[in-house]
């Protein structure tokens, strides 16, 4: 049993970065508790998938988000020179491909380049993560505790979690940040007394972003695609992968990624194996026989992922209003509130969305008027 004030739920950006915010506050009696063993949800590297040795050479592949919008997402760029993360431009220097049909060659087109840029961190996204992660407090963070139930037990909130054994713990606090999808709270986690009605189907109704997506990467010693003017970006109709880019570290490993077009219901019927073939065979027809050969391949497939997807994300839309943070009356008004990107307004499932609901998050539950930790 433990008592905080603050308990975090999720060790995704949003939950990190709510820890880092609370110890610049001076508010250190907190805890996050985290599901996985692996702390950066939807944010995840080629080294921490299944324990393979770092083949970038320079801090692994991004299986989830690759991109942020400095111009425009402010507070996402200041944390991240806060944190003194190096950043690039996405490469998007040439031609790009596009395979409009299985019967006609890819057609080769004037690539365009976004503005403003799409950028990228050094060392991949998982830096963000490793930079929060060494300025908060590691012994806060409590991993492999799928939080499942919440009690109302004045003057505190229980939070009831389970190990991988099946193990269940209690934890209390003042107030709860749920720093995960509002959906996968709906969904696995129970509230006595019961959330408003209203709340409770907003939450479901909310699309986990990108939570249906696939994303494969191969790994090659060089871009070799940049040597025959292309920009390693293609659009496909054929598939598997309908959405290619380049992914390579700028001074590491060379590398091109691929979003699966094929949808979660039908890539949850075919093996992994048959899906990395196909999108290997997509690479040689797109980017010629050099294509054949990867030094490396991986396949992440967030649709199947418990702590992210459920199975009404297999066919997310995204089209839905951004739902409250929190009971606007009741026992968890001013207990409880949504701090996952999900309940962003300004940037709603993006990284820079887990920055803003945090923060309006924090502001909501008065976390600025609590007296910093003795
Ligand atoms: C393939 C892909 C590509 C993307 N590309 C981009 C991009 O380029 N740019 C961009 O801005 N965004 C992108 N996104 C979205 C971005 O990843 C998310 O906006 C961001 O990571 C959300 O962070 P979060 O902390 O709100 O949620 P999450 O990262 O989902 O974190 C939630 C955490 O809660 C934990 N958790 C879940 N259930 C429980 C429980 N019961 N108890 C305890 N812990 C629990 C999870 O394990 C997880 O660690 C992409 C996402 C994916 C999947």
């Amino acid at each position: 049993m433990q008592n905080t004030r603050i308990a975090i739920v999720g060790a995704g950006l949003a939950g990190l970065y709510a820890a880092y915010s609370l110890e610049k506050r001076g508010i250190k009696d907190y805890v996050i508790l985290e599901a996985r063993e692996i702390l950066g949800g939807r944010i995840a590297s080629t080294i921490h998938s299944d324990g393979s040795p770092d083949v970038s050479g320079d801090g692994g592949f991004d299986l989830g988000p690759a991109w942020f919008w400095p111009a425009f997402q402010t507070d996402m760029a200041r944390l991240v020179d806060e944190l003194e993360l190096g950043t690039f431009q996405q490469f998007e220097t040439g031609d790009m491909l596009l395979e409009r049909s299985s019967n006609q060659p890819p057609e080769r087109t004037r690539g365009y380049v976004n503005s403003p840029p799409s950028m990228r961190i050094a060392g991949g996204m998982y830096s963000l993560i490793d930079a929060l992660y060494r300025r908060i407090d590691s012994a806060r963070v409590v991993r492999g505790q799928a939080v499942r139930h919440l009690h109302m037990s004045e003057p505190h909130v229980e939070l009831v979690s389970e190990n991988a054994n099946g193990e269940t713990f209690s934890h209390f606090a003042e107030r709860v940040l749920l720093a995960m999808p509002p959906r996968l709270v709906e969904a696995q986690l129970t509230f006595s007394p019961a959330l408003p009605n209203e709340l409770a189907i907003q939450w479901r109704e909310t699309d986990t972003w990108m939570a249906s997506h696939a994303k494969y990467i191969a790994v090659f010693d060089r871009p070799f695609w940049r040597d025959q003017g292309l920009s390693g970006e293609a659009r496909s109709a054929v598939g598997p992968m309908v959405e290619i880019h380049d992914a390579s570290a700028p001074e590491g490993k060379a590398a091109l990624f691929g979003f699966l077009g094929v949808p979660a219901d039908i890539r949850s019927r075919v093996s992994e194996r048959e899906l990395m073939t196909a999108c290997r065979e997509q690479f040689v027809r797109l980017f010629g026989s050099q294509a054949a050969t990867p030094e490396a391949v991986f396949i992440k497939d967030w649709a199947q992922e418990v702590h992210t997807a459920t199975v009404a994300d297999q066919r997310a839309t995204g089209d839905h209003p951004v739902p409250a943070l929190s009971p606007s009356s009741g026992v968890w008004a001013q207990r409880l509130t949504g701090v996952g990107s999900e309940w962003s307004q300004e940037f709603t499932g993006y990284l820079a969305g887990a920055i803003d609901a945090t923060n309006r998050g924090l502001a909501s539950l008065k976390i600025n008027q609590l007296k910093p930790s003795g």
